[in-house]
């Protein structure tokens, strides 16, 4: 393939990763927008391996590479359950980051790639290594830790080293003054010294960023990571000159950020105290002591499906509020099931979508896309938080953070300030989930003990298969 064809193959690709992201701004063009960066990224990489750039030599290497990698992928795509997402989201992260860093030390170390080059040029292409890798490390590790807190592998309480935010402080003072004298070496076996210094930083960095992270924080960690991937990528385009990777890594990146920022706004949360972690601690105390106030006293009363069903037969609005649980359970199906046989008698059904509902931003949506709920009754928190006064009952499945009313009333709450669905306004409120079992965050929630709510404990998807047939009845 000429230059000029690679090159209008690469403006091609970018177009339609723009056209992507347009796309899957809103679920009716969502799936079209998936289409778009398929096409886009299968061109990407066809105009890459048969570009100018890659030697006939080379091609049975990238093919056979390309054949193990897509393998792996094709069979950790397939196993993966909905539920794990989130944690392979992270891990390709991770993947992403470990990739920058490796081309950072095999642009470092190619004989060919620092040739010719005017001493200006050598000190900002060694600049773009160094940055590459350091972006890269923080990704690569931060991104390790993120996987093994979504998947429990590691407890979601944030560790919180003594002096910190000192420790991370002269972290980033060390990696200035590396880079300085990684600048200044002449040779690249003694260039390696502070550019292996600085990843040994770089990866602890990225390990106790995310470590002191509490458990209600980690959407916005999830996104950032997003974010830093895609810097990292567009730092491997600097390295590598490939102006679609630096393109596509800025999208990611910035799109990442954006993110980030709706997830914190969404959280009532700033975002410098996130990175700066242990969300809800006061004096970097655990979040688990803070008080007595989180401990709500009190019966619960446990309802049957089939008085669920009575009360959902005698309700004229009805508003679902999914959570995790409902991913767990895989209900959607059925919870779409009985959404249906109550419109049909009628009652105004809506959806309730809480922005860090589940364990990934729009894990509900997806769900909820997926049993072909109409998007036209799935609404955000902000669209009907006010409603829940007129609503006869509000059935939360599965959830339990995102409408723990202790956000808004205790002020010692580890989540005191984040924005909740007040199910609680309802004139009944049913929560179904198994057990009085705290979520993410480890936080007791007083809704289960309101005088207005019941309890349907079991597996969302049996009960509600339960409340649906006993509907029908
Ligand atoms: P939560 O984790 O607060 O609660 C989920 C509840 O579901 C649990 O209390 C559990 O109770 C119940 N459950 C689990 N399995 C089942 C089942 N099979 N059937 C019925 N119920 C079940 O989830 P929410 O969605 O309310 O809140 C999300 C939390 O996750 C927030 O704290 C958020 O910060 C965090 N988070 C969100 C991310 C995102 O991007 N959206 C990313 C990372 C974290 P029981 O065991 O008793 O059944």
């Amino acid at each position: 393939m000429s230059a000029s064809l690679a090159t209008v193959s690469y403006i091609g690709a970018t177009i339609l990763f723009i056209l992507s992201l347009g796309g899957l701004s809103h679920p009716e063009s969502s799936r079209r927008g998936n289409l778009y960066g398929m096409i886009g990224m299968a061109i990407a990489v066809l105009a890459t391996v048969f570009g100018p750039r890659v030697s006939m030599a080379g091609l049975p290497w990238i093919i056979g590479a390309m054949a193990v990698g897509g393998s792996v992928g094709i069979y950790a795509a397939r196993k993966v359950q909905m539920t794990q997402m989130p944690e392979l989201v992270a891990l390709m992260h991770s993947l992403v980051g470990l990739a920058a860093t490796l081309v950072g030390f095999a642009n470092y170390i190619d004989p060919i790639a620092a040739l010719n080059l005017s001493s200006a040029e050598k000190a900002i292409h060694e600049s773009e290594i160094y940055v590459g890798i350091l972006i890269g490390a923080i990704t690569f590790s931060g991104s390790i830790i993120a996987f093994g807190k979504l998947s429990g592998k590691i407890g979601g309480k944030p560790l919180l080293l003594p002096a910190r935010h000192w420790l991370n402080l002269v972290g980033l003072l060390l990696v200035i003054w590396f880079g300085g004298v990684f600048l200044h070496t002449e040779s690249v076996s003694a260039g390696m010294i502070p550019l292996f210094a600085m990843t040994a930083i770089a990866l602890l960095f990225g390990i106790h960023m995310v470590m002191a992270i509490g458990g209600a924080d980690m959407p916005v960690v999830v996104s950032m990571l997003n974010s830093y991937s895609g810097w990292a990528a567009a730092a491997t385009g600097f390295m590598l000159n490939n102006d679609l990777l630096i393109v596509t890594g800025a999208l990611v990146g910035s799109s990442g950020a954006i993110l980030s920022y709706i997830m914190c706004r969404a959280m009532n949360r700033n975002f410098i105290s996130v990175i700066a972690g242990g969300f809800g601690t006061s004096s970097g105390a655990p979040a688990a002591s803070s008080g007595d106030a989180q401990q709500p006293a009190g019966e619960v009363v446990a309802v049957s499906a089939a008085e669920t069903a009575e009360l959902l037969r005698e309700a004229r609005n009805v508003i679902i509020v999914p959570g995790y649980g409902m991913a767990v359970a895989q209900a959607q199906h059925t919870v779409y099931e009985i959404t249906q046989l109550l419109r049909e008698k009628g009652v105004n059904v809506r959806f309730g979508i809480h922005p860090v509902a589940g364990r990934m931003p729009g894990h509900m949506n997806v769900l909820l896309a997926e049993a072909k709920v109409p998007y036209d009754i799935v609404m955000e928190m902000d669209e009907l938080n006010a409603d829940f006064p007129d609503t006869d009952v509000a059935m939360v499945i599965g959830a339990n953070d995102i409408v723990n009313p202790a956000a808004q009333d205790d002020p010692n709450s580890p989540i005191a300030g984040m924005p909740v669905l007040e199910v609680w306004k309802a004139k009944t409120s049913i929560v179904m989930k198994r057990s009085m079992a705290s979520g993410y965050a480890g936080v007791d929630n007083p809704l289960f003990y309101k005088e207005n709510n019941r309890m349907l404990f079991g597996d969302a998807k049996k009960m509600l298969e339960e409340v649906f047939v006993a509907l029908k009845a």
